[in-house]
């Protein structure tokens, strides 16, 4: 199987949206943003090891707040000027003005990232308090994908959660949301992580159905660690399935059965969204190569379609 190409090379695509439309899925990296001097020598290492793989593009998520937040945007500058890599920010409307927010577009416009994923946000602090808009700032994503649009050429990616999003009453409203999302003008989608393929593929259906033909990347997370993916099941309000939680429990004291389990999951379910037309795969790689590399390896050597 060829899963996508060469990154920034001359004459190559700079917009995901221009690899989206290639032939072959398109496969890329999710990175955070490090805290200390020696979590970013773990994400450089990452990055490093990664980029032999020539993944299409690589995202930073946007943090919480304070420094963090300086740290995204100087990350993703890093991988714009220092990497062979096709860099994404992940950019959140918490706590901005509209002026902030501007400001922001225009710094990554001029170091060279083009690719933005326009996302809400949650509260800092409480990922699960209620959302409460800067008073100068926008409520919604749709509305952030609105701004980075009339600020330049930029390619926007949005949110997208095939179970529904935590917050939204049920799945419908959730859909119609994401749905106005893709009409606001976003180029493609990436999704929550989830376990289940066919979350995916009703998602895709109704997108469809509504005359869409916005791509929805899926975002894969490997598990390597039973605390970590509970964790953040909890805060995303991703189903963690049971059968799962008990394989992975039953060796929990034993990191690389984890991983290996993780792997071979991820694996799975990659395979199976490719073969049902996935257009392509977001790995959320936690800062880690190992397991990210094992599951594009199996990807790699297993035909899919
Ligand atoms: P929205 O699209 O605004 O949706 C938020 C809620 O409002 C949903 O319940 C939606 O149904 C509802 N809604 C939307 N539009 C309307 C409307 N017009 N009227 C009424 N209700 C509406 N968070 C970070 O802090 N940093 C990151 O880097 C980051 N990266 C992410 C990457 C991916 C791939 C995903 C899936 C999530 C990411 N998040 C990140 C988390 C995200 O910020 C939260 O999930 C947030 O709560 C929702 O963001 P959103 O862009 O979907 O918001």
């Amino acid at each position: 199987m060829t899963l996508g190409t060469a990154s920034v090379m001359p004459g190559q695509p700079t917009a995901i949206a221009e690899l989206l439309s290639g032939s072959a899925p398109t496969f890329s990296f999710e990175f955070f943003p490090p805290k200390s001097d020696r979590a970013e020598q773990v994400l450089w290492r990452a990055v490093r090891e990664l980029e032999s793989l020539q993944p299409d593009f690589v995202s930073v998520t946007y943090g919480a707040g304070g420094s963090s937040r300086t740290t995204t945007v100087e990350t993703t500058s890093r991988i714009a000027t220092e990497t062979t890599l096709l860099p994404m920010a992940h950019f959140t409307a918490v706590d901005h003005s509209t002026a902030e927010l501007r400001n922001l577009i225009g710094h990554f416009a001029s170091v060279g990232v083009r690719n933005i994923l326009a996302v809400r946000g949650d509260p800092p602090g409480d990922p699960q308090g209620e959302w409460v808009a800067h008073p100068e700032g926008v409520r919604h994503a749709y509305e952030l994908v609105e701004l980075i649009k009339s600020s330049g050429d930029f390619c926007v990616g949005v949110a997208a959660f095939p179970e529904k999003h935590p917050r939204s009453p049920d799945w419908d409203t959730c859909t119609r949301h994401f749905i106005d999302k893709c009409r606001a003008g976003a180029d493609f989608a990436i999704t929550q992580f989830f376990f289940d393929w066919r979350d995916w593929v009703r998602l895709r259906d109704a997108v469809a159905a509504a005359g869409l033909d916005t791509p929805i990347i899926p975002g894969v997370m490997p598990v390597t660690s039973v605390k970590q993916i509970e964790t953040f099941a909890k805060l995303s309000g991703a189903d963690f399935p049971s059968a799962l939680a008990d394989r992975l429990r039953a060796v929990g004291d034993d990191p690389e059965a984890v991983t290996e389990i993780g792997v071979e999951v991820a694996t799975e379910l990659s395979s199976r969204l490719l073969a049902e037309g996935a257009p392509g795969i977001h790995f959320i790689t936690l800062n880690k190569s190992t397991a990210t590399r094992q599951v594009w390896q199996n990807l790699s050597s297993t035909p899919v379609r």
